[in-house]
């Protein structure tokens, strides 16, 4: 058990934990404000849940047949008057070629950012997919977020001994970085003291995860390959998570050149996304340009001169919602957001499409075969402080006492591996996290469809812990496990995650229909199950995280 036992109000949990993609548990308070009140005692378990109390006229869970072969398909045996055996219908299911298509039409619009037109068209066109589907009351729900637009970005360095030899080096503008007239100052490479009136030169490695130690925070594994005994992935964080630039700033720094020390080389590193306005300005700059900057530090006192010039405005983005009624009175959540860093394909084309391809999948689905009413959800500014969640969740604080399951989808990512300098796309999966709520059903229904699906390199991950500390998995779903919901949060973290190399052949296609299945396999789990019966179920953490 852990020790934490102080009340925290909703607002604070959020600022809490951990928002999006992999997150610090620092996170400032997000743009929109939470409204809910609730009183949540956050670990081991949110008290803001419904009574957990376990009626005797529920339907008893029908026994599950084995899963059957990928490519069985079942005509229901059963009418809408019977309880029907619930089965995958093959026919129709969304190929990948179709989803790899969807995902191809949103990068070709270009940068996705909150509030960009790309995004703006991506709402558009989301909630006309939803309707073309046939789905019930689709909305575009506004959502406030906070957009930065980058605009003229500068670093130019010199040796004090020969201010002649100015450099320019390509640089990329920290998001929310301040924006202003140039800071000029000593370069000083920082190491966590003072820096007071200087540019601070930040090394930025990446966190170099063995799977073995992933293991302590996942509760099961699907790894039939044995490969999580040696594998090492490389995400796409530091330890700093998105507080890159807190300690220059508080060693009174004047400006922030971070390098990005990636094994690929690359400047377009679009973190921190938490919509936080820090004080200095701040640029990324490459492994190879930062190897380079050192040799020059290390030859002489340097100084240098920063220019981050930036639009920083509010603007309506909007969450995108759909619904089908379903043959019960609660409600299963199948989400992911729209936006993203770039054109990102991964990051979250991948998750459009595969929302869209439930969607699109249940539309056809007889409505007694949807176990429990569904609504789709594609959420606003994701790195803008996941702004689209917060405001979903603090909307919708006692409704969500009737909801059985949020399902995330998010990132059919390809695992890629760096060759001088550059990112070569494998073959392979990138590891899967499936960020489970304690509750045994749940956790046997992830467990069942992964196997069946056999969707290896998966961890079903405890739901909060990871990173250690945090109360909320790092997914764009996070809020919901904090609010009490049952969550099965799919997401992967490539090293390339919020870079603009995120391109359409980082996709891994062979995931898409897969990973569908087994969303499909773990809904129709639910069948019978009510939210009170879920939540009664949850476990505490059995241990403390590391
Ligand atoms: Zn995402």
């Amino acid at each position: 058990m852990r020790s934490r036992t102080i009340a925290l109000t909703v607002p604070l949990l959020i600022a809490l934990a951990a928002c999006d993609d992999g997150h610090d548990t620092a996170k400032p308070t997000p743009t929109v404000a939470a409204t809910a009140t609730s009183t949540l005692t956050p670990v081991p378990e949110p008290t803001a849940t419904p009574a957990a109390t376990r009626t005797a006229t529920e339907t008893p869970m029908p026994t599950r047949t084995p899963p059957p072969a990928a490519s069985a398909t079942e005509t229901p045996t059963a009418g809408p008057t019977a309880t029907p055996v619930l089965t995958i219908h093959d026919e129709l299911l969304v190929s990948a070629d179709d989803m790899m298509a969807w995902i191809e039409t949103v990068v070709e619009q270009g940068i996705r950012r909150p509030g960009y037109p790309a995004d703006e068209w991506a709402e558009q066109w989301i909630a006309e997919q939803f309707t073309a589907f046939g789905l019930e009351n689709v909305e575009l729900d506004p959502v406030e977020v906070k957009r930065w637009v980058p605009q003229q970005t500068s670093l130019t360095v010199w040796p004090d001994s020969a201010p002649q030899d100015a450099l320019s080096i390509p640089c990329f503008a920290l998001p929310y970085s301040a924006p202003g007239p140039a800071r000029e100052g000593a370069l000083t490479l920082f190491t966590g003291d003072d820096a007071a009136g200087k540019i601070a030169v930040v090394e930025n490695p990446p966190l170099y995860l063995p799977q073995t130690v992933a293991r302590v925070f996942s509760s099961r594994e699907y790894d039939p390959d044995g490969e999580f005994n040696s594998l090492v992935q490389v995400l796409p964080f530091s330890p700093a998570f998105q507080n890159v630039m807190g300690p220059a700033i508080a060693g009174g720094a004047v400006g922030f050149v971070g390098i990005a020390q990636f094994p690929f080389d690359t400047r377009d590193y679009y973190v921190p996304y938490d919509a936080v306005d820090r004080p200095i300005p701040g640029v990324w700059i490459s492994a190879s340009d930062g190897e380079r900057l050192k040799q020059l530090l290390g030859a002489g006192p340097v100084s240098g001169r920063i220019t981050v010039e930036a639009a920083v405005d509010r603007v309506t983005s909007h969450n995108v919602i759909g619904r089908l009624p379903g043959a019960s009175d609660e409600w299963i959540i199948i989400g992911s957001h729209h936006d993203g860093p770039w054109a990102s394909a991964v990051e979250d084309g991948s998750g459009i499409a595969m929302v869209l391809a439930q969607a699109r999948y249940w539309s056809r689905v007889p409505r007694h075969e949807r176990p429990h009413n569904l609504l789709f959800l594609l959420n606003a500014g994701h790195v803008a402080g996941g702004a689209g969640l917060v405001a979903f969740v603090s909307r919708n604080a006692e409704w969500l006492a009737s909801v059985v399951l949020e399902l995330h989808l998010e990132h059919a990512a390809r695992e890629a591996r760096a060759e001088g300098g550059r990112l070569i796309p494998t073959d392979n999966p990138e590891v899967r996290w499936w960020f489970t709520s304690r509750i045994g059903l749940l956790e046997d229904a992830v467990e069942q469809a992964l196997r069946a699906e056999d969707l290896r390199r998966s961890f079903i991950m405890q739901p909060d812990g990871f990173p250690p500390g945090s109360l909320a998995p790092p997914t764009d779903g996070a809020f919901f496990h904090p609010a009490g919901v049952p969550i099965v949060n799919f997401l992967t973290a490539p090293m390339y995650l919020f870079d603009a190399q995120d391109t359409l052949d980082k996709i891994h296609t062979p995931s898409l229909v897969p990973v569908s299945r087994a969303a499909i396999r773990i809904i129709n789990a639910l069948q019978g199950r009510t939210a009170a019966e879920l939540r009664a179920a949850v476990r505490p953490p059995s241990s403390p995280p590391p």
